[in-house]
Protein backbone atom coordinates (compact mmCIF):
# COMPACT_ATOMS: atom_id res chain seq x y z
CA UNK A 1 0.00 0.00 0.00
CA UNK A 2 2.79 2.33 0.73
CA UNK A 3 6.10 1.99 -0.49
CA UNK A 4 9.34 3.82 -0.30
CA UNK A 5 11.75 3.10 -2.94
CA UNK A 6 15.65 4.36 -2.76
CA UNK A 7 14.28 7.36 -0.69
CA UNK A 8 17.01 10.04 -0.09
CA UNK A 9 17.13 13.35 2.53
CA UNK A 10 19.17 15.98 3.46
CA UNK A 11 19.00 19.17 5.31
CA UNK A 12 21.77 20.81 4.18
CA UNK A 13 24.97 18.92 4.85
CA UNK A 14 22.83 16.47 7.11
CA UNK A 15 21.65 13.26 5.00
CA UNK A 16 18.63 12.56 7.17
CA UNK A 17 17.22 9.51 5.03
CA UNK A 18 19.54 7.49 3.71
CA UNK A 19 18.29 5.41 0.33
CA UNK A 20 15.21 4.04 2.36
CA UNK A 21 13.49 1.43 1.19
CA UNK A 22 10.06 0.24 2.54
CA UNK A 23 6.79 -1.60 1.90
CA UNK A 24 3.76 -1.89 3.69
CA UNK A 25 1.11 -4.06 3.05
CA UNK A 26 -2.30 -3.32 3.65
CA UNK A 27 -3.49 -4.04 7.28
CA UNK A 28 0.06 -4.04 8.85
CA UNK A 29 1.11 -2.23 11.17
CA UNK A 30 4.72 -1.36 11.66
CA UNK A 31 6.35 0.05 14.49
CA UNK A 32 9.41 2.74 13.81
CA UNK A 33 11.89 2.91 16.30
CA UNK A 34 15.44 4.41 16.79
CA UNK A 35 17.30 6.90 18.65
CA UNK A 36 16.56 10.42 18.42
CA UNK A 37 17.70 11.93 15.36
CA UNK A 38 17.59 8.84 13.21
CA UNK A 39 15.05 10.07 10.59
CA UNK A 40 12.26 8.53 12.11
CA UNK A 41 9.60 12.00 11.95
CA UNK A 42 11.30 13.03 8.62
CA UNK A 43 10.13 9.72 7.08
CA UNK A 44 6.64 10.20 8.28
CA UNK A 45 6.69 13.49 7.27
CA UNK A 46 8.21 12.18 3.68
CA UNK A 47 5.39 9.90 3.45
CA UNK A 48 2.62 12.56 3.25
CA UNK A 49 4.95 15.13 1.48
CA UNK A 50 4.97 17.27 4.25
CA UNK A 51 8.63 17.41 3.70
CA UNK A 52 9.85 17.20 0.01
CA UNK A 53 12.63 14.77 -0.73
CA UNK A 54 15.56 14.80 -2.88
CA UNK A 55 15.63 11.28 -4.37
CA UNK A 56 13.55 8.16 -4.79
CA UNK A 57 10.17 7.59 -5.15
CA UNK A 58 7.13 7.02 -2.86
CA UNK A 59 3.81 5.83 -3.71
CA UNK A 60 0.53 5.32 -1.80
CA UNK A 61 -1.64 2.71 -2.82
CA UNK A 62 0.22 2.64 -6.60
CA UNK A 63 -0.62 6.48 -6.53
CA UNK A 64 3.12 8.89 -7.10
CA UNK A 65 2.88 11.20 -4.81
CA UNK A 66 2.84 14.68 -6.26
CA UNK A 67 5.31 17.80 -5.10
CA UNK A 68 2.20 20.04 -5.06
CA UNK A 69 -1.89 20.79 -6.42
CA UNK A 70 -5.08 18.77 -6.25
CA UNK A 71 -3.67 15.68 -6.35
CA UNK A 72 -1.38 16.31 -3.58
CA UNK A 73 -4.55 17.25 -1.11
CA UNK A 74 -6.23 14.22 -2.70
CA UNK A 75 -3.24 11.38 -2.11
CA UNK A 76 -2.68 13.63 1.58
CA UNK A 77 -5.87 12.79 2.49
CA UNK A 78 -5.26 9.38 1.90
CA UNK A 79 -3.06 9.56 4.30
CA UNK A 80 -3.73 10.30 7.80
CA UNK A 81 -1.39 11.58 10.66
CA UNK A 82 -1.42 12.01 14.41
CA UNK A 83 1.76 14.10 15.80
CA UNK A 84 3.16 13.99 19.25
CA UNK A 85 1.39 17.37 19.65
CA UNK A 86 -1.98 16.96 19.33
CA UNK A 87 -2.25 19.94 16.90
CA UNK A 88 -6.17 20.34 17.44
CA UNK A 89 -7.83 23.82 16.21
CA UNK A 90 -7.71 25.09 19.33
CA UNK A 91 -11.02 27.95 18.59
CA UNK A 92 -13.20 24.74 17.40
CA UNK A 93 -15.31 22.71 19.45
CA UNK A 94 -14.48 18.98 19.57
CA UNK A 95 -16.96 17.65 16.86
CA UNK A 96 -15.48 20.81 14.62
CA UNK A 97 -12.48 19.66 14.66
CA UNK A 98 -13.82 16.45 13.41
CA UNK A 99 -16.00 17.66 11.16
CA UNK A 100 -13.80 20.37 9.17
CA UNK A 101 -11.78 18.13 7.03
CA UNK A 102 -14.66 16.02 5.70
CA UNK A 103 -16.87 19.28 4.80
CA UNK A 104 -13.94 21.29 3.45
CA UNK A 105 -11.25 18.95 1.99
CA UNK A 106 -14.21 16.50 0.65
CA UNK A 107 -17.27 18.14 0.65
CA UNK A 108 -19.47 15.90 2.92
CA UNK A 109 -22.10 17.95 3.82
CA UNK A 110 -22.47 18.92 7.54
CA UNK A 111 -25.38 16.86 8.59
CA UNK A 112 -23.23 13.49 6.99
CA UNK A 113 -19.97 14.61 8.54
CA UNK A 114 -21.66 15.68 12.09
CA UNK A 115 -22.85 12.01 12.48
CA UNK A 116 -20.01 10.00 11.16
CA UNK A 117 -17.82 12.36 13.59
CA UNK A 118 -20.01 11.37 16.08
CA UNK A 119 -19.57 7.64 15.83
CA UNK A 120 -15.86 8.45 15.48
CA UNK A 121 -15.50 10.25 18.79
CA UNK A 122 -17.66 7.54 20.22
CA UNK A 123 -15.28 4.82 19.32
CA UNK A 124 -12.33 6.46 20.67
CA UNK A 125 -14.32 7.15 23.74
CA UNK A 126 -14.79 11.09 23.99
CA UNK A 127 -18.72 11.94 22.65
CA UNK A 128 -19.56 13.00 25.25
CA UNK A 129 -16.76 16.05 25.06
CA UNK A 130 -17.87 17.18 21.52
CA UNK A 131 -18.97 20.59 22.65
CA UNK A 132 -16.42 21.18 24.03
CA UNK A 133 -13.03 22.82 23.19
CA UNK A 134 -9.64 21.25 22.68
CA UNK A 135 -8.06 23.16 25.70
CA UNK A 136 -10.90 21.79 28.19
CA UNK A 137 -9.57 18.26 27.54
CA UNK A 138 -7.05 16.58 28.83
CA UNK A 139 -4.41 15.50 27.05
CA UNK A 140 -4.89 11.74 26.34
CA UNK A 141 -8.78 12.60 25.29
CA UNK A 142 -7.19 15.62 23.00
CA UNK A 143 -4.53 13.26 21.40
CA UNK A 144 -8.10 10.28 20.81
CA UNK A 145 -9.76 13.59 19.28
CA UNK A 146 -6.69 13.88 17.08
CA UNK A 147 -6.52 9.99 16.22
CA UNK A 148 -10.89 10.78 15.33
CA UNK A 149 -10.14 13.80 13.11
CA UNK A 150 -7.39 11.75 11.26
CA UNK A 151 -10.11 8.97 11.17
CA UNK A 152 -12.96 11.59 9.51
CA UNK A 153 -10.89 12.10 6.30
CA UNK A 154 -10.97 7.70 5.73
CA UNK A 155 -7.20 7.47 5.42
CA UNK A 156 -5.94 4.22 3.78
CA UNK A 157 -3.02 4.64 6.23
CA UNK A 158 -2.35 6.00 9.10
CA UNK A 159 0.92 7.82 10.38
CA UNK A 160 1.61 8.31 14.40
CA UNK A 161 5.06 10.56 15.30
CA UNK A 162 5.33 9.32 19.12
CA UNK A 163 1.59 10.01 19.52
CA UNK A 164 2.09 9.24 23.56
CA UNK A 165 5.22 10.85 24.15
CA UNK A 166 3.54 14.37 25.65
CA UNK A 167 0.74 12.45 27.92
CA UNK A 168 1.54 11.78 31.39
CA UNK A 169 1.51 8.24 32.04
CA UNK A 170 -2.04 7.39 33.25
CA UNK A 171 -3.15 8.85 29.63
CA UNK A 172 -0.44 6.74 27.66
CA UNK A 173 -2.75 3.65 28.25
CA UNK A 174 -5.98 5.05 26.91
CA UNK A 175 -4.14 6.28 23.36
CA UNK A 176 -2.42 3.14 23.02
CA UNK A 177 -5.78 0.86 23.48
CA UNK A 178 -7.34 3.11 20.75
CA UNK A 179 -4.40 2.17 18.82
CA UNK A 180 -4.90 -1.39 19.54
CA UNK A 181 -8.03 -1.61 18.38
CA UNK A 182 -7.61 0.51 15.09
CA UNK A 183 -4.86 -2.10 14.15
CA UNK A 184 -6.99 -5.23 15.34
CA UNK A 185 -9.80 -3.91 12.59
CA UNK A 186 -7.41 -4.04 9.89
CA UNK A 187 -6.14 -0.67 9.45
CA UNK A 188 -2.73 0.16 7.78
CA UNK A 189 -0.45 2.18 10.07
CA UNK A 190 2.92 3.35 10.75
CA UNK A 191 3.91 4.20 14.27
CA UNK A 192 6.92 5.53 15.62
CA UNK A 193 6.84 4.87 19.55
CA UNK A 194 9.08 4.42 22.24
CA UNK A 195 6.25 2.59 23.85
CA UNK A 196 7.94 -1.05 23.56
CA UNK A 197 4.77 -3.11 24.49
CA UNK A 198 2.86 -1.51 22.11
CA UNK A 199 5.54 -2.63 19.31
CA UNK A 200 5.81 -5.94 20.73
CA UNK A 201 1.53 -6.56 20.58
CA UNK A 202 0.84 -4.95 17.98
CA UNK A 203 3.18 -4.52 15.30
CA UNK A 204 3.38 -6.90 12.62
CA UNK A 205 6.68 -5.67 12.18
CA UNK A 206 9.47 -3.82 14.01
CA UNK A 207 11.81 -1.24 11.35
CA UNK A 208 14.46 -0.41 13.24
CA UNK A 209 16.66 3.46 12.03
CA UNK A 210 19.76 4.48 12.86
CA UNK A 211 21.74 7.83 11.30
CA UNK A 212 19.12 7.97 8.08
CA UNK A 213 19.12 4.02 7.57
CA UNK A 214 16.97 0.86 8.25
CA UNK A 215 19.47 -0.93 10.15
CA UNK A 216 17.01 -3.55 10.85
CA UNK A 217 13.57 -4.83 9.92
CA UNK A 218 12.32 -8.08 11.78
CA UNK A 219 9.08 -9.55 13.20
CA UNK A 220 8.25 -7.94 17.44
CA UNK A 221 9.51 -11.51 18.77
CA UNK A 222 12.82 -11.47 16.38
CA UNK A 223 13.87 -7.88 16.81
CA UNK A 224 13.20 -8.08 20.86
CA UNK A 225 14.66 -11.61 21.57
CA UNK A 226 17.43 -11.78 19.26
CA UNK A 227 18.44 -8.54 17.87
CA UNK A 228 20.66 -8.46 14.66
CA UNK A 229 22.73 -5.38 14.46
CA UNK A 230 25.04 -4.24 16.94
CA UNK A 231 23.14 -0.85 16.76
CA UNK A 232 19.66 -2.40 17.94
CA UNK A 233 21.67 -4.61 20.51
CA UNK A 234 23.27 -1.51 21.88
CA UNK A 235 19.30 0.63 21.91
CA UNK A 236 17.69 -2.09 23.44
CA UNK A 237 19.98 -2.78 26.31
CA UNK A 238 19.44 1.43 27.17
CA UNK A 239 15.91 1.06 27.58
CA UNK A 240 16.25 -1.63 30.03
P1 LIG B 1 13.38 12.07 17.71
O1 LIG B 1 13.35 10.67 18.27
O2 LIG B 1 14.17 12.98 18.58
O3 LIG B 1 12.02 12.59 17.39
P2 LIG B 1 13.80 11.53 14.89
O4 LIG B 1 14.29 10.15 14.67
O5 LIG B 1 12.35 11.77 14.68
O6 LIG B 1 14.22 11.99 16.34
P3 LIG B 1 14.14 13.56 12.91
O7 LIG B 1 13.28 14.56 13.56
O8 LIG B 1 13.62 12.90 11.71
O9 LIG B 1 14.63 12.46 13.94
O10 LIG B 1 15.51 14.29 12.55
C1 LIG B 1 16.57 13.67 11.87
C2 LIG B 1 17.72 14.63 11.78
O11 LIG B 1 17.36 15.71 10.93
C3 LIG B 1 18.14 15.25 13.10
O12 LIG B 1 19.54 15.33 13.12
C4 LIG B 1 17.53 16.61 13.08
O13 LIG B 1 18.27 17.51 13.83
C5 LIG B 1 17.52 16.94 11.61
N1 LIG B 1 16.39 17.79 11.21
C6 LIG B 1 15.08 17.51 11.35
N2 LIG B 1 14.30 18.47 10.84
C7 LIG B 1 15.14 19.42 10.35
C8 LIG B 1 14.95 20.67 9.67
N3 LIG B 1 13.73 21.13 9.40
N4 LIG B 1 16.06 21.35 9.33
C9 LIG B 1 17.30 20.88 9.58
N5 LIG B 1 17.54 19.71 10.21
C10 LIG B 1 16.49 18.99 10.59
MG1 LIG C 1 10.83 12.51 15.89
Amino acid sequence: LVVLSDVNKHFGELHVLKDINLTVSRGEVVVVIGPSGSGKSTLCRAINRLEPIDSGTITIDGSHLPEEGKELARLRADVGMVFQSFNLFAHKSILENVTLGPIKAKGVRSADAKKRAMELLDRVGVANQAGKHPAQLSGGQQQRVAIARALAMQPKVMLFDEPTSALDPEMITEVLDVMTALAKEGMTMVVVTHEMGFARKAADRVVFMDAGQIVEESTPEEFFTNPKSHRAQDFLSKLL
